[in-house]
């Protein structure tokens, strides 16, 4: 059994987007507690550190950042985008919590790559794959895991990442990140229609960009059928963005996954990581917003990790 690091942070609790807002600290409270309650795994909690900005400069910019951080508030909270998606918010904690979230995939991958361990979670908000190199929507402002990918390549010279995204929600930052760059794979399955409305098949990039947009009355079964082509690019490292708003439960999407499903479909990104990535994996929080289904899914989700 493998052991696991988990990075997190208070600051990413902090984080606040107001009353009634799906993506709320609850959710990382929640998960916390799930995983502080597994008895059985070898788990080691670590505090994410703040994300170096030439680091975060292999994907965004330093004047988006600059743009995005000075918008900041003292008090209160600001909208960045308009309507219908009002929703992606920043308030006076926002900053850490940015920065928080992506330093722990940057630290993610420093461990990782030391040996130390092979299997890491990052269990942060807020969730990174709808941020675009210079555009942040869908509750997400820096793309964690995109930065990461860009860090393993130009700190370690790996040739060959993979993000595997099972949010239910297309992830159209990743995409728009990588979407000329044959060095990283990213494969998504997402309901469609549903927010943000890209991921159609038709959209492959240069041949490393997979997408099964399926609709709500799709099987269980069916929703395995992102990682087919992931065997085929024989991956040095796997970065999972990891969502659980496919679950039955979650208010914002309507698939109809059950909380044991993303223990067979995390086990199954394990068993490509084995063959391909030394076993390798970094799993970032993106959405899913029920609380009880939240619970349940990080614990099948990490022990899947493990094994
Ligand atoms: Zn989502």
């Amino acid at each position: 059994m493998e052991d696991i690091t988990v990075f997190s942070h208070l600051d990413c609790i902090a984080k606040d987007n107001g009353e009634n807002h799906p993506e709320r600290k609850e959710r990382l409270e929640v998960i916390l507690d799930s995983i502080k309650s597994i008895s059985q795994l070898n788990i080691s909690f670590k505090d994410s550190p703040l994300a170096d900005f030439k680091i975060v400069n292999l994907v965004h910019p330093q004047s988006y950042l600059d743009d995005l951080l000075s918008m900041v508030p003292i008090s209160g909270l600001v909208g960045l985008e308009k309507e219908p998606y009002a929703d992606t918010i920043l308030c006076p904690q926002s900053k850490e919590a940015i920065l928080r979230a992506c330093g722990a995939g940057i630290e993610s991958a420093n461990e990782l790559m030391s040996g130390e361990t092979k299997r890491l979670f990052c269990a942060v908000r807020p969730p990174g794959h709808h941020a675009e190199t210079i555009r942040a929507n869908g509750f997400c402002f820096i793309n964690n895991a995109a930065v990461t990918a860009r860090y393993l390549q130009s700190k370690f010279n790996l040739k060959k990442i993979a993000i595997i995204d099972f949010d239910v929600h297309h992830g159209n930052g990743t995409q728009e990140i990588f979407y000329k760059d044959k060095s990283v794979f990213y494969g998504s399955i997402h309901q469609h229609p549903l927010f943000p409305g890209t991921g159609m098949e038709a959209e492959t990039g240069v041949g490393n960009i997979f997408n099964a947009p399926i609709s709500s009355d799709t099987t269980r079964d069916e929703f395995m059928k992102i990682l087919k082509n992931v065997d085929l690019f024989e991956p040095e490292v796997i970065l999972i963005s990891a969502g659980f708003d496919a679950h039955k439960r979650d208010p914002l999407a309507s698939i109809n996954l059950e909380s044991e499903d993303f223990y067979t479909l995390t086990k199954n990104i394990v068993e490509i990581a084995k063959r391909h990535s030394n076993g390798r994996i970094i799993s970032f929080l993106e959405g899913g917003y029920d609380l009880q289904a939240l619970s349940e899914c990080i614990e099948g989700h990490l022990k899947a990790l493990s094994s």
